[in-house]
């Protein structure tokens, strides 16, 4: 589906993914232009699984721009919350997009439920990629990192819930890392690491 050289939209607003997504790619030699750069309206993400709304996204950016498009639906999934906030994670964020409202409704809902050592504080991040074309065609990748969050948020890297989320292994943040520690082991490398296989069998 996707050649070195191919020009493609990533079916995107948001800038911070919008960024690792250019930076994964940059090694592919492949024209990236943002959804939000071709001001293409930004679809009902209605689905009930990332895969299901990364397909909605990238569906709705290949045929409204004729080109192959490449969209991400990612989000934190905490255990002790039965997987919330999940395919919701932008929505924890309120109306403004405001990740440190997000981080703080996680962490009330944790202490709700009582839960203060690593082992109760487990918590992934998702990463669902979709290649799709202007006639149809489609395939997903999906990604996953696992971790604990800790509080209160650390670092001011990357984006999102990246201050609170610490990966197993690591005794610093996602907010804390430097974007080329992050894309060794992050969702979204692992994703990836699966389409470039598939596409370029690199
Ligand atoms: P959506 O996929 O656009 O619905 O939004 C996913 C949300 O999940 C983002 O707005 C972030 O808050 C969160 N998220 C996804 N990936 C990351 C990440 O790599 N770091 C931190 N937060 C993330």
């Amino acid at each position: 589906m996707l050649e070195r050289g191919s020009k493609l939209v990533v079916a995107s607003h948001n800038k911070g993914k919008v960024r690792e997504i250019g930076d994964l790619i940059a090694p592919f030699d492949i024209k990236a232009i943002s959804a939000g750069e071709l001001g293409l309206p930004e679809p009902v993400e209605d689905g009930k699984t990332f895969a299901a709304n990364a397909l909605i996204k990238a569906q709705a950016a290949a045929t409204a721009s004729g080109l192959i498009a490449l969209s991400d639906d990612s989000g934190l999934a905490v255990d002790a919350l039965g997987g919330d906030p999940g395919i919701y994670s932008a929505r924890w964020a309120g109306p403004t997009k405001d990740f440190s409202l997000a981080m703080r409704n996680v962490e009330e809902a944790l202490s709700a439920k009582g839960a203060t050592t690593p082992d109760q504080r487990k918590a992934h991040f998702v990463c669902a990629l979709c290649l799709a074309t202007p006639d149809g065609e489609h395939v997903i990748y999906e990604g996953r990192v696992d971790g604990a969050l800790v509080w209160p948020p650390r670092g001011e890297n990357g984006f999102g819930y990246d201050p609170v989320f610490l990966c197993d292994g690591y005794d610093i943040t996602f907010g804390e890392m430097e974007a080329q520690a992050k894309h060794a082991i992050s969702h979204r490398a692992d994703a990836f690491k699966q389409l470039m296989q598939a596409q370029f069998g690199v």
